[in-house]
């Protein structure tokens, strides 16, 4: 498996063009993504996310109220001493963790998360395709835009492409 997040980029951004078209082609042919799901299942099971964690720095997590209380809990800390110190409030007033100056989260320690137990359900969905029993529909995009970041969902997702029979027009580029 590739595992280079430079290369898996790169390649990502290449295949653009190509993606859109592969939607197309699951979409008119109502390809279930069943066996996409199985691999990414599989690749997760045997690939250690933590020598990478890149999804954990390319990504920006939401945080709900009680989220903020189990990260607090964890820490043995007060929730308004959490929420001063690692998150952030959008315009929306929406919060979401904090990054560092490396854009790695706040809870980012090497390739560990700190609140492991009571990280949020956004991290513990990542990349959210083994989850779901539906078709991938509208999701397809976003499997798309992660295949850019987690090499697990790369390297499933062009085994797919070829599972389906798909034949790209669309020349990389
Ligand atoms: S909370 Fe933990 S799992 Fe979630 S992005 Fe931060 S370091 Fe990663």
């Amino acid at each position: 498996m590739l595992t280079d997040l430079i290369q898996i980029r790169r390649l990502a951004r290449m295949h653009d063009a190509e993606n859109l078209e592969f939607r197309r082609h699951v979409h008119d042919r109502h390809i279930s993504d069943h066996p996409l799901r199985e691999r990414v299942s599989a690749l997760l099971k045997q690939f250690d996310c933590t020598q990478c964690a890149n999804c954990c720095r390319q990504t920006r997590v939401p945080v709900s109220a009680d989220e903020i209380a189990e990260i607090a809990a964890c820490l043995a800390m007060e929730a308004a001493k959490v929420r001063q110190l690692y998150t952030e409030r959008g315009d929306d007033s929406s919060e979401t963790l904090l990054k560092q100056q490396d854009d790695a989260c706040v809870f980012l320690d090497g390739g560990v998360c700190m609140v492991y137990e009571a990280r949020p359900e956004a991290c513990r969905q990542f990349p959210a395709i083994a989850l779901h029993a539906d078709l991938l529909g509208n999701r397809l995009p976003s499997v798309c835009r992660q295949a850019a970041i987690c090499p697990v969902v790369f390297e499933a997702l062009e085994e797919f492409k070829h599972l389906t029979g798909f034949r790209p027009k669309a020349s990389p580029g």
